[in-house]
């Protein structure tokens, strides 16, 4: 038949594929699973003993779900006996950013991704001894990336 349908159609894909910006919260909802956006973008919590890494021991590497920036590692989690991930202190002091946050009638210290400030969670003065705080972060706002076998130092 003719062409002239189909050079239209690529010129409508190009001109809609040539913006690219820094992300709005509608590209946070796309690359996000609806968890996940919840938690990070809306400062959601995700139920006790329902996330993936509460209870998980191997070593590695816990980075940002949003921004892949490695936040906290496997040698400071501990078990807190809360059903989130906790961990006496983040991968390094400049990884998170620490917010007082007075919702729902309470003082708490909000912590967030100092890359995309993305929420993960709170951070409490009830931890073990190395520091005496307990960051306190949901399943749904990391990533774990497992240490390769051998890796060890
Ligand atoms: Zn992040």
């Amino acid at each position: 038949m003719n062409n002239d349908s189909l050079e239209e159609l690529n010129q409508n894909q190009e001109s809609e594929s040539a913006q690219e910006q820094t992300k709005d919260e509608s590209e946070w909802r796309k690359e996000l699973n609806p968890e996940q956006y919840h938690v990070l973008r809306e400062k959601g919590t995700e139920r006790a003993f329902t996330g993936r890494y509460w209870d998980l021991k191997d070593a590695g590497t816990y980075r940002c779900a949003a921004c892949g920036e490695p936040l906290f590692t496997s040698e400071t989690k501990y078990d807190s006996g809360s059903g989130w991930p906790s961990f006496y202190q983040p991968a390094d002091a400049s990884s998170v950013k620490e917010l007082a946050d007075h919702s729902h009638g309470m003082i708490r210290t909000e912590v967030t991704c100092a890359k995309c400030d993305s929420h993960l969670g709170h951070v409490f003065p009830d931890g073990p001894p190395e520091t005496g705080l307990r960051y306190c972060v949901n399943s749904a706002s990391l990533d774990f990336e497992k240490q390769e076998e051998g890796d060890a130092e």
